[in-house]
């Protein structure tokens, strides 16, 4: 039985703490909305009543955040977790963030001896509540072992893919191709409705051929029904383009078509569905065909 801190019970977090209350562990949690820590109750962890409450005593803390500026202030404000833990505890973000702050949070944490891994995670919300994540962890080896046992709570694909802020970089490459699937197949659609054929039909076929992928095994039903909520959102998956792009530039790279996947979410958002779940990317692609 391990001691967790859980800070941010969202869509992803609320099951991913579930699980590991369910495995065992003896896990507070905090978050800004009351419906989350009641949920987290629910499922037989303790609602804390801030951040320090919920980590003071943790052996290990979990993040699940939207963002870099909300990791700082949980992790590095005055009052954050790396003020409130114990010496030797382990803290794994799992938010998907630009890699810089990564290990800017773990040079942070190792200055007063908190040993930190990037954990980012692939899967959505099926993946997080089927216990069936990939976990990509950049940081130290043996960081990484110590931290197994949680992940597999959670997780079917657990890799460690090298020092701090390489799973931030192999997540930015997972959404990268997440969301150049995404736009094909919404392409797709468009181009089978547009012929007369029909796209649920269409789409079945492709699924069993080269073309399958878990996207359309997932979302071909919801998409063709215009069934968008979330799921992730598109406002996510907007700073996840963005974060690829910022490690693009970083690494001296050109990415043509991630550049291209990026303007087409950024449309989507710009077009009032940041909110919808990032398959809406559909409706981006029947707009600029008119239909
Ligand atoms: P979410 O918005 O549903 O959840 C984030 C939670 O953090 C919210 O409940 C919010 O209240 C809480 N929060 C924000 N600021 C806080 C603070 N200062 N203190 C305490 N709680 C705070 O987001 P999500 O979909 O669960 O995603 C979380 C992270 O996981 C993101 O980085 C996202 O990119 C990544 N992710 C999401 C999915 C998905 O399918 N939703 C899949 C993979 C990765």
């Amino acid at each position: 039985m391990t001691k967790v801190g859980f800070i941010g019970l969202g869509v992803m977090g609320t099951p991913m703490a579930a699980h590991l209350a369910g495995a065992g562990h003896d896990v507070s949690g905090f978050d800004l909305s009351a419906d989350a820590l009641a949920k987290l109750t629910a499922a037989g962890g303790r609602a804390a009543a801030d951040v320090a409450d919920a980590v003071a005593e943790a052996d290990v803390v979990i993040t699940m955040l939207p963002d870099h500026p909300q990791v700082e202030q949980v992790v590095l404000a005055p009052g954050g977790v790396l003020d409130a833990v114990k010496p030797g505890t382990l803290l794994a973000d799992m938010s998907t963030i630009r890699p810089e702050t990564s290990i800017a949070v773990a040079k942070a944490g190792a200055l007063k001896g908190i040993r930190v891994l990037d954990a980012p995670v692939s899967g959505g919300q099926a993946g997080a509540e089927q216990a069936a994540l990939s976990i990509m962890v950049g940081g130290e080896a043996d960081d990484f072992e110590a931290a197994r046992p949680l992940f597999e709570a959670l997780g079917k694909t657990i890799v460690h893919v090298g020092p701090h802020g390489a799973g931030q970089v192999v997540k930015a490459a997972n959404q990268l191709v997440v969301g150049g699937i995404y736009g094909l197949v919404a392409e797709a659609i468009v181009l089978l409705e547009a012929s007369g054929v029909d796209a649920g039909t269409g789409l079945d076929v492709l699924a069993g051929g080269l073309a399958g992928s878990r996207i359309l095994e997932l979302k071909r039903k919801s998409m063709v029904a215009r069934q968008f909520q979330p799921g992730f959102r598109i406002d996510l998956h907007h700073k996840d383009m963005g974060i690829a792009l910022a490690a693009a530039r970083q690494a001296d790279v050109a990415l043509p078509m991630t550049g291209l996947v990026a303007q087409l979410v950024a449309a989507g958002r710009a077009m009032g569905y940041g909110s919808l779940d990032h398959s809406a990317l559909l409706k981006v692609v029947e707009g600029v065909s008119g239909r």
